[in-house]
Formats: structure tokens, C-alpha cells, sequence
């Protein structure tokens, strides 16, 4: 199954299967780092209505799962403030490829959601795999 999504004007072509077998292979956030702070990006934070998560999900990434990046092994990183997130980076994978982007190009997009301002930065790996740099910054603090 091939999901099509236009973000701005980029059309992001996705093999479904593919990246939800990818991700059946990878561990959770909880399983890599025993840290409150990654306990509630997965059990709590992912639950937030954000448009960039439906999104992802739609492409077949599981959210909860990290992907094995060189600089850090659970590509998560977050930061709290009396219980919010003030901020996170969190890496993800797809399998599949986005129109009117080279390879070894990179691109941001960058949307305000209620209290949050996301940015999505792209790497595409090969003509095949796409890698997300999703950076959340709560605008409250
Ligand atoms: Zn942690």
C-alpha cells in the first residue's frame, strides 16, 4: 500500500508495509532510556492531537519506536518543566520518497499548533528511505 501526502509542495510518496515492518523490528523509547522524560514523550505526550503525528502514523510509523541513528542510539531527546514538555527531538524513518527532492538534499517545514510550534526536517537517505528530524517546542514557555 502506497500512501500519498502533499506537505506544502512537496508530494511524499510512502510504502506503508514497508516502513511498518521497519518499525516491527525497532525497540521503544521506554526499552532504550529508563527515564521519566522519555516514559512521558512515549506513554503520555504522543497522545497530544497533533496533525504531524496523524500524519506519520498514516505513513506507518509507530511513534512509540525509535530508530538507531549514528549520534544517538535512541534519537529522543526531551526536555520538562514541572511536568510539560518544553521541548523534544525525536527522529523517525519512512520507506518511500518525496517528490522534487535530490538525494543527500534536506528540507523544513514548520507549522504552528495550538500551543506548539513542530518542525520537520527531511533527509532523504536514498531514493528509498526518508529520514525526519521532528523537533517540538512548546510556545507557552
Ligand atoms: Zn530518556
Amino acid at each position: 500500500m502506497t500512501f500519498v501526502e502533499n506537505i506544502e509542495n512537496i508530494t511524499a510518496t510512502v510504502d506503508v508495509h514497508k516502513t511498518m515492518k521497519f518499525y516491527e523490528a525497532q525497540s521503544q523509547f521506554i526499552d532504550d532510556c529508563t527515564c521519566e522524560d522519555c516514559a512521558f514523550y512515549q506513554k503520555e505526550f504522543l497522545k497530544t492531537p497533533l496533525n504531524i503525528f496523524k500524519i506519520l502514523k498514516q505513513f506507518g510509523v509507530d511513534l512509540k519506536k525509535s530508530i538507531d541513528i549514528e549520534s544517538d542510539p535512541e534519537g529522543l531527546w526531551v526536555v520538562m518543566d514541572k511536568g510539560l514538555m518544553v521541548f523534544c527531538l525525536s527522529s523517525y524513518k519512512i520507506i518511500g520518497n518525496f517528490s522534487n527532492v535530490d538525494i543527500d538534499n534536506s528540507g523544513t517545514f514548520d507549522t504552528n499548533e495550538n500551543e506548539f510550534q513542530t518542525t520537520i526536517q527531511f533527509y532523504k537517505n536514498n531514493e528509498n528511505s526518508i529520514t525526519i528530524f521532528l523537533t517540538i517546542k512548546n510556545l507557552n514557555d
